[in-house]
């Protein structure tokens, strides 16, 4: 197993950055067991890295990282009951193109798959659509490497409250190495995406959500308009080429927001109207693809986030609300805030534990200001019963989590009992964990 040694590693957004003394990038199980020994045998701390794209300094440790960059690909397949068995450090676009080559796909993805099984699934990483949990809700067993060297296999007949915790555990449980995915066989999707007002959102949001199997919106803070993309299942097989799929978003998407972001940056003062500009530049049209070529964007814009689930009947009211807190406050927006919506689900750490949750995720511009539009949003989303999404930024601490997960202590008593020592924390997690 190759080894780095007092090597600097950052996440995606640059926001957390760290120096750990060792950088460990296994190859197979036993070198990840033997990852965890030599960090035991030290008394030193390890935190386990998927893609780092998590804005949350869930990595940064002066101990050890164990780096999946290695140790990925696909163990079996199991045609007849739609699975497949994988490496933890699998990233999911690679998947997605092998699952296709067997004729398989995934139930849903998020807005982008550079993350890796196992980092999206830990921070309960989700797309959008009513009738489909977050990408945790997709596993049906995975392996954990615990504190003591143990490999665990998890489902829900086997250590089945590990399985519940573990789904979304934040790698504080252990180092999961393999996890089985629930597939569906290879499908088709059109996408239609069109510029529509806030307004017609709101007025037309129940049917939409029903309506289609994937329903979001993007909103342009300081106007009344909004980039509104659906998604359902087809029987038409087209490819409408990814080249197209990929001037749009990269030439569109990504270099508007671009533009759009530093000059908001450089002219603060001029935010609402470099934003009503740009929703001229809000792209139309309809794509049809296999789903594993359009669930996900190129995003090479930087940008910090936060995101909340908040009780799904609460969403529209939510959003409301932060509009009018954004116009009362003269805020200076330069980013889209993106409304998506997911299913309950049982697994005791999930945002959407229990309850069909609408997702609300306010973006800043790297290098704009971003403390007080975060925290009045913030604000607004604890009002509304919400909780944060694991991978990105919030403000709250143990005691918060307490009241706001019915499964917490349950999931306390798991991490304690199976890493009683702390192998795996890091000063963030004690903060998330330890009042
Ligand atoms: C541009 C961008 C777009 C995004 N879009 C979305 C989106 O559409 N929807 C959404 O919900 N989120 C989104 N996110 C957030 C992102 O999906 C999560 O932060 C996700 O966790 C990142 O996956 P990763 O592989 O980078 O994990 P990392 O950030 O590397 O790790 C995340 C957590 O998982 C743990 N972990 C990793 N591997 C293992 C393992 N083998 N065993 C146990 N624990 C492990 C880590 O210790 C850490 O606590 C986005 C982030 C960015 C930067």
């Amino acid at each position: 197993m190759k080894i780095f040694t007092q090597k600097s590693w950052q996440n995606w957004s640059g926001s957390v950055s760290c120096t750990p003394k060792k950088i460990f990038f296994p190859t197979s199980e036993q070198d990840i067991i033997d990852a965890v020994q030599q960090a035991k045998y030290k008394k030193q701390n390890i935190r386990v890295v998927g893609s780092g794209h998590s804005f949350t300094p869930l990595i940064e440790t002066e101990d050890n990282i164990l780096s999946l960059k290695q140790y990925h690909g696909i163990y079996s397949i199991d045609e007849e009951k739609c699975e497949a068995t994988v490496k933890s450090g699998t990233q999911l676009r690679a998947l997605g193109q092998m699952l296709l080559d067997r004729g398989l796909a995934m139930q849903n993805l998020g807005d982008i798959d550079c993350q890796t099984i196992a980092g999206a699934a830990s921070t309960g990483t989700h797309g959008t659509g009513l009738s489909l949990g977050n990408i945790a809700t997709q596993i049906a067993r995975f392996t954990l490497i615990t504190a003591n060297g143990d490999v665990l296999e998890c489902s829900e007949t086997q250590n089945s409250e590990i399985f519940k915790a573990g789904q979304i555990s934040l790698g504080s449980l252990g180092i999961i190495s393999k996890i089985t995915i629930k597939l569906m066989p290879k499908y088709y999707l059109k996408v239609e995406k069109k510029r529509c007002t806030l307004d017609q959102n709101i007025a037309d949001f129940t049917q939409s959500i029903n309506n289609n199997r994937h329903f979001e919106f993007f909103w342009l803070p300081n106007t009344n308009y909004t980039y509104t993309k659906t998604m359902n299942i087809t029987s038409e097989k087209r490819d409408s080429g990814t080249w197209r799929k990929y001037f749009s978003e990269i030439i569109f998407e990504n270099g508007a927001l671009f533009t759009m972001g530093n000059l908001c940056r450089i002219f603060p003062k001029w935010s609402q109207k470099i934003n009503s500009m740009g929703t001229s530049l809000i792209p139309q049209g309809e794509e049809i693809n296999l789903s594993a070529n359009v669930f996900s964007s190129y995003r090479w814009v930087k940008f910090h986030e936060m995101e909340y689930a908040v009780p799904l009947e609460k969403g529209i009211e939510v959003l409301q609300e932060i509009e009018k807190w954004i116009r009362d406050k003269n805020i200076n927006v330069s980013f889209p805030i993106e409304f998506r919506v997911v299913n309950e689900d049982d697994i005791y750490l999930s945002p959407a534990y229990k309850k069909p949750s609408a997702y609300i995720a306010v973006h800043s511009f790297r290098g704009m200001p971003y403390k007080e539009y975060f925290a009045g949003c913030e604000a607004i989303f604890r009002k509304a019963g919400g909780r944060p999404h694991w991978g990105k930024m919030h403000n709250l601490t143990a005691k918060d989590f307490k009241d706001i997960y019915p499964k917490w202590d349950n999931f306390q008593k798991i991490r304690r009992k199976l890493d009683p020592e702390g192998l795996f924390m890091n000063p963030y997690l004690q903060s998330v964990f330890e009042e």
